[in-house]
């Protein structure tokens, strides 16, 4: 094909996010919440369809500047998390570094963009490896270091200290991706922002019920602020996403509740893992938890038979699925289903 010999180099041998929709009775994949909040659509009803979007998103941020007691100025808002890491890369170029396994987004958007990578694997227990971090900080200067906090597909927070040292370390920005935030039991490291001048924060509504209307934060100073805002697309959240966002804020005792129940299904499926014969249930800060199982791809197969979809994690942590919790009735599927096949 012709097409292909016009492809930017980087383009070539990159391959789409596999976002494949495969149909099952329970959708346990992609660390969705089971909880939607369809009362907030009725947010919209109050939108002009033929005007365009606020582009700054001033409402929005307002309450989330609120929520979070940072500054309306320290706030950028993303199409999802994603397309702010887009922005962050674009804006401040590579080499980019990582540790892993982690978000793949990091390596497909940094790659997409033509900047190189650096992949530090984290340790046995799927801490950072600060050795290995430092090393590469001081061999690769990057501009740029993402940190999933809680980690994908891990389920674990970094530790604290760890975290520090390459704030302390680095010369380039220091990404805390905290997607996962409201399900740990450790306090984000927003407060951090008065003291660092290049770290920069991540959130998203996508975990916590609204992954629909693809909403992400960017916190951080307003330099990093204003420079990012420099590629942002004029229009890039939509009014209906905007709107049902505030309300979000607005009732967001309504998330608490359904994070609280989330939270202690999560335990709970924890325990009931654990108890299983030859499987090494890795603990979770997250909505989501990583086991190992022999023969994973296989299990992964034989779930799905049965209606049961989770993440083959396999490509990325040998032997390891990955399962999102689901309500009280989805968890007991999946577990029974997983107890047909392994003992
Ligand atoms: C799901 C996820 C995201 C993506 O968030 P969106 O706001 O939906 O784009 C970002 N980071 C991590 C670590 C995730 O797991």
């Amino acid at each position: 094909m012709d097409i292909k010999r016009l492809l930017r180099r980087n383009i070539r041998t990159l391959k789409a996010y596999a976002a494949k929709e495969i149909p099952c009775r329970v959708k346990l994949d992609a660390n969705e919440s089971p909880y939607g909040f369809p009362a907030f659509v009725s947010a919209v009803e109050k939108i002009q369809t033929n005007r365009y979007p606020d582009p700054e998103g001033k409402a929005l941020k307002k309450a989330a500047s609120k929520r979070w007691r940072v500054g309306i100025k320290n706030l950028l808002l993303g199409n999802g998390s994603d397309e702010l890491i887009y922005y962050l890369i674009t804006t401040f170029g590579g080499p980019v570094l990582y540790p892993t396994p982690t978000f793949s987004m990091y390596g497909i958007i940094a790659r997409a963009l033509g900047e190189k990578t650096v992949e530090v694997p984290l340790d046995r227990e799927f801490d950072l490896d600060l050795d290995k971090m430092i090393e590469a900080i001081r061999n690769y200067r990057p501009k740029l270091i993402f940190l999933s906090s809680p980690n994908n597909p891990t389920g674990n927070c970094f530790s604290t200290d760890r975290m520090l040292k390459i704030l302390d370390t680095s010369k380039g920005i220091v990404v805390i991706d905290e997607a996962y935030q409201a399900f740990a039991s450790k306090r984000g490291m927003l407060p951090l922002l008065r003291d660092f001048e290049r770290i920069a924060i991540m959130r998203t509504l996508s975990k916590i019920g609204f992954a629909s209307l693809r909403v992400g934060f960017l916190i951080a100073s307003e330099d990093i602020i204003e420079a990012v805002d420099r590629v942002r697309l004029p229009f890039n959240v939509n009014a209906l996403s905007q709107s049902i966002a505030e309300e979000v804020f607005r009732n967001y005792a309504d998330i608490d509740r359904s994070v609280q129940i989330i939270c202690r299904e999560r335990d709970r499926v924890f325990k009931e893992l654990s108890s299983l014969p030859l499987l090494k249930v890795f603990p979770s800060e997250a909505n989501f938890i990583l086991f190992r199982i022999k023969n994973a791809s296989s299990v992964h197969r034989k779930l799905l038979q049965k209606g049961v979809l989770v993440r083959d994690m396999t490509s990325l942590v040998r032997d390891a699925l990955r399962v999102t919790i689901g309500t009280p009735e989805e968890n007991d599927i999946f577990l029974e289903a997983l107890k047909s096949i392994v003992v």
